[in-house]
């Protein structure tokens, strides 16, 4: 089974992605995770996308499809894919069903959790990311057992450079000229459904699981 989450920015999609993709068993694999790994790296692709992800904008299609092409060729894709961030614009969810297609799989559910802008920018500016590690916190809504440390390894926690307020804002509206339009894409092919993400974490959870598990 191949799932994508759609949804702008700060909606809960990584948190979601992490906790389905477990219980489902599939490889979680998001988009931005990989991008700012190859920032970490060093890699000439993290310099290539850098400069986008800091001004909040979209890295372009072909480098981003072209990082996923190579994630799914290595083994653990082949027990399903959660594609998390990813398609962001139309031609890069052509892309995706290109690939899939060449593999013999297709995606199955696409599930576009939403919720208020207030709700949005309320959940990005709480967030956390560990320094050392890379677990995610928030402040209010997740808090670390350590205060300002990890409570995994005690690795500082830092704010992502593009979840300052200004940026915050560019990405917003990135999401509503080149994103919003990509559950059309799926619409068509009836395997679209929309969430109420202005929800306790475990119901979403619940709801996404329940409509996955009946797709098995
Ligand atoms: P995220 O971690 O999903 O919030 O992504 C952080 C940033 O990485 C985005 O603001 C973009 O600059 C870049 N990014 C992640 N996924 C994509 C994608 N599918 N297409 C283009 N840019 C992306």
């Amino acid at each position: 089974m191949n799932l994508v989450f759609l949804g702008p920015p700060g909606v809960g999609k990584g948190t979601q992605a992490a906790t389905v993709a477990k219980e489902l068993g599939l490889l979680h694999l998001a988009t931005g995770d990989l991008l700012r790994g190859a920032i970490r790296a060093g890699t000439r692709t993290g310099l290539e996308a850098k400069g986008y992800m800091d001004a909040g904008r979209l890295v372009p299609d072909d480098v981003v499809n072209r990082l996923v092409r190579e994630r799914l060729e290595q083994g653990d894709a082949a027990r399903g894919v959660l594609f998390d961030g990813y398609p962001r614009t139309t031609p890069q969810a052509e892309s995706l069903d290109a690939t899939l297609k060449g593999m013999g799989r297709r995606i199955d559910g696409a599930y576009d959790l939403q919720a208020p802008d207030a709700v949005l920018v309320d959940r990005i500016s709480g967030r956390r990311t560990c320094g050392k590690c890379q677990a995610a916190y928030h402040v209010k809504f997740a808090p670390s057992s350590r205060g300002e440390e990890c409570g995994k390894c005690g690795g500082a926690l830092v704010q992502r450079s593009d979840d300052k307020p200004e940026t915050v804002k560019a990405r917003l509206e990135v999401y509503r000229k080149e994103t919003a339009g990509v559950g059309e894409h799926y619409r068509k092919s009836g395997t679209y459904a929309l969430i109420d993400a202005n929800r306790p974490i475990d119901a979403i959870t619940a709801d996404v699981l329940g409509r996955a598990r009946r797709l098995q």
